[in-house]
Formats: C-alpha cells, sequence, structure tokens
C-alpha cells in the first residue's frame, strides 16, 4: 500500500511494506522473496516524481542484532543513498516486537527514508502503550516545507535529463569554453574531508551522508551552471529537438 500526501507543490510518498519472516539460511525461500520485495519497493520510490519518500513498515528485520535480513538492509541503503531512520534518530536500545513465547523483543518495523524525507522528519517514537498485536506501532510525524518560503519541489534528475543540452552536437570550441567556466567553479567547492575519510562502511553518521549528498550537488549545480553560460549559438545547436529555451541560458560567452 502507497500514500502520496500532497501539500502545496511538495508531496510525500510513503510506501508499506510487510516483508517475509526469515527463518535461516540464505537459500530459504524466504530470502529470495525479501530481497525481490525491497528490490521493487527501491523502484517504486526510485522512480516516483517526488524525492520525499518512505518505505515503511514490518521489515521482519532486526538491524541490530547482526541478522542476514538486518544487513541486507543497511547493505540497499548504502546503495541507494537511502537513510534508516528509525535506527539512525531512535535510541540503539529499542524495540518494536515483543514475543511472549521467549520473553524477548526485537526491532522489526522500520522506516527507510530518502535524504530529503529523512530530513523532513521532526518526530520518531515507538508507542508502546498500544496493544494490538505482537509488534507496537512507529508512529512518526512529517514536516514538508511551505511552497511560499522554499519555491517549487525539487525535481528529479531523469526529470532534468529532458532540458539538457546534447553533447555529440557541441564543437571542440565550445567544449574548451564549457571547461574555462567549469574548472574554477569545481576548484572553488569546499571538499568534506572527514566524511571521504570516514573508513567506517556500515557508517550510518548523517552529517557524513549529508556532506556527501552537498558534495553530489555542488559538483552537478557546477557543471549545469557551466552549460548554461554558453552561447546562443551553441544551445540553439546542441539543443534542436529538445525542449530547452534560449531562457534556460541567460548568459553569453
Ligand atoms: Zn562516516
Amino acid at each position: 500500500m502507497a500514500l502520496s500526501v500532497k501539500h502545496g507543490s511538495h508531496s510525500l510518498l510513503l510506501l508499506n511494506v510487510y516483508l517475509p519472516y526469515f527463518t535461516g539460511s540464505d537459500n530459504d525461500d524466504d530470502y529470495h522473496k525479501f530481497v525481490a520485495v525491497i528490490g521493487k519497493a527501491i523502484g517504486i520510490i526510485g522512480t516516483s516524481p517526488t524525492l520525499n519518500a518512505c518505505i515503511i513498515g514490518d521489515f521482519n528485520a532486526c538491524t541490530i542484532r547482526n541478522t542476514l535480513f538486518g544487513k541486507e538492509i543497511r547493505l540497499m541503503c548504502d546503495d541507494n543513498g537511502l537513510l534508516l531512520s528509525d535506527v539512525t534518530l531512535l535510541p540503539p536500545d529499542s524495540f518494536t516486537f515483543y514475543s511472549d513465547v521467549h520473553q524477548s523483543t526485537s526491532w522489526f518495523d522500520h522506516c527507510v527514508s530518502t535524504l530529503q524525507a529523512h530530513l523532513s522528519i521532526t518526530d520518531i517514537n515507538i508507542s508502546h502503550d498500544v496493544l494490538s498485536s505482537d509488534h507496537f506501532p512507529l508512529a512518526m510525524s512529517f514536516e514538508l516545507p511551505t511552497s511560499e518560503l522554499s519555491g517549487p519541489e525539487p525535481v528529479r534528475s531523469t526529470t532534468i535529463r529532458a532540458n539538457t543540452a546534447s553533447w555529440e552536437r557541441a564543437t571542440k570550441s565550445d567544449i574548451e569554453a564549457y571547461h574555462r567556466r567549469c574548472s574554477p567553479l569545481l576548484s572553488s567547492i569546499a571538499i568534506p574531508y572527514v566524511a571521504l575519510l570516514c573508513s567506517d562502511a556500515q557508517c550510518d553518521n548523517i552529517s557524513h551522508r549529508e556532506a556527501i549528498s552537498k558534495l553530489y550537488r555542488d559538483i552537478t549545480n557546477a557543471m549545469l551552471t557551466s552549460t548554461k553560460t554558453q552561447t546562443g549559438a551553441w544551445v540553439e545547436r546542441v539543443c534542436k529537438g529538445t525542449p530547452c529555451s534560449s531562457e534556460t541560458f541567460i548568459y553569453p560567452v
């Protein structure tokens, strides 16, 4: 089940999952089902028009104990630039499941978020006073930016792609002019050495993740800005047949 919440020009996609329980070996059928469902969920949020998206639900995977499913979720987050928001924001001894039989607790329910959705979480807690099953609900509050203050919601890069130049049509001098513009912009980017030198393969330090996301944004902004400062003639030549307009490229060389 998925819920798309719209607030002005911003939206939030909440995708609910219920993953199979892992019983033992990685040859288990449930393991393959687990990986398939997670892959599908990531595909859905990866192609959604909003960058604010969360996968929430019963992952049946304890990320605190080193279980196979728990490790799989952490790997999936690392590979896809996603954050385990609940594990990042809640105390390490949290639990969402109580086994009456074994008199033990586990942290099976999770919220995996994009960086944008993670940053909009204003409150998260596990409601241990709600007893409707052996799982306790994960309660979360989000605050989306108001359109008036933040402008339109940032769009996914695949949407931007339609407005970018086609490089094979650029001449040698177009490319040289691009280099001249791009090089100082790239040189002026602050390098987050601490985050880049972090050697923890399982690092969930939010400031490291944010620093790396900012570096990525700075680099792509520098490159996009450099294409926007080419001559109108080149823009016309390289953008012929694509929807970009001369208004997009306002600064003549
Ligand atoms: Zn780190």
